[in-house]
């Protein structure tokens, strides 16, 4: 089942900001990073201590669907709400306490939180910025240009988009764990995916089940994916260089 994004937004690979700031990042994994990232020159590792570039603490200034290249924004402001995200779809503020009220409280990205700084790593590790812009490539060759467009443009016709919150309706059902949904509680819902629902902490990737980063999702034989797994299931990923060919 193929349903199409929201209209309102355009999507465009030539949009997406993938901007990082990795240089000097703390490394979450070990005590060895005393100067912190540095970057390995072909490897997705650190010089300094040899663990994971996602080990460390890389974080970007954009949102979820900037990176994506999203263009347009609707919604309401997080920042005046103390978030430094609020799903789309919300209206107000109540509707936005009620939606965070049940994740866990370390999972609520507060402007200055624990949470506000997972989310943005979540945001490098689920949606590589090799995966988005052929700029983040090293090692593309030019045959590969084309097949690296047709794999974007063909994930953003019919796989990629946001997730919107809204009241759940009447007797539903969550896509994931299958326990319902109290009436008018704030659920997620999948464009893509027609009429499920699930609850905002069930809105997660099939392969690596981490929370799905603002709502972005990849669907794939009906399943909702990170856009690094998503990826995944159609090419494979070098576990060096973490690019996908
Ligand atoms: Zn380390
Ligand atoms: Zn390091
Ligand atoms: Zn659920
Ligand atoms: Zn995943």
């Amino acid at each position: 089942m193929l349903v199409s994004r929201i209209t309102n937004e355009s999507l465009s690979i030539d949009d997406v900001q993938i901007k990082e700031s990795d240089i000097g990042q703390p490394c979450t994994q070990c005590n060895e990073c005393k100067e912190g990232f540095k970057p390995h020159v072909w490897r997705k590792t650190c010089k300094n201590c040899k663990c994971t570039r996602d080990g460390h603490e890389i974080t970007t200034e954009y949102g979820a669907k900037s990176r994506l290249g999203f263009v347009g924004h609707n919604g309401l402001d997080a920042r005046t709400l103390g978030y430094s995200f609020v799903p789309p779809g919300l209206t107000t503020a109540r509707q936005v306490d009620q939606y965070y009220s049940t994740l866990p409280s370390e999972e609520v990205p507060k402007l200055g939180s624990k949470g506000e700084a997972l989310r943005l790593q979540r945001i490098v590790r689920q949606l590589p910025k090799q995966d988005l812009s052929l700029s983040a490539c090293k090692f593309i060759d030019s045959d590969y240009e084309t097949s690296y467009k047709d794999f974007v443009t063909g994930r953003n016709e019919v796989a990629l988009d946001v997730g919107i919150a809204k009241p759940s309706p009447p007797n539903s059902v969550c896509a994931n764990c299958s326990s319902a949904l109290s009436p008018q509680q704030i659920a997620v819902t999948a464009p893509r995916l027609g009429n499920l629902v699930w609850h905002p902490a069930c809105f997660k990737c099939t392969t690596c089940n981490d929370i799905l980063v603002d709502l972005a999702y990849c669907t794939f034989e009906d399943e909702i994916y990170c856009e690094r797994h998503y990826a995944e299931k159609l090419k494979p990923r070098c576990a060096g260089c973490d690019e996908v060919s």
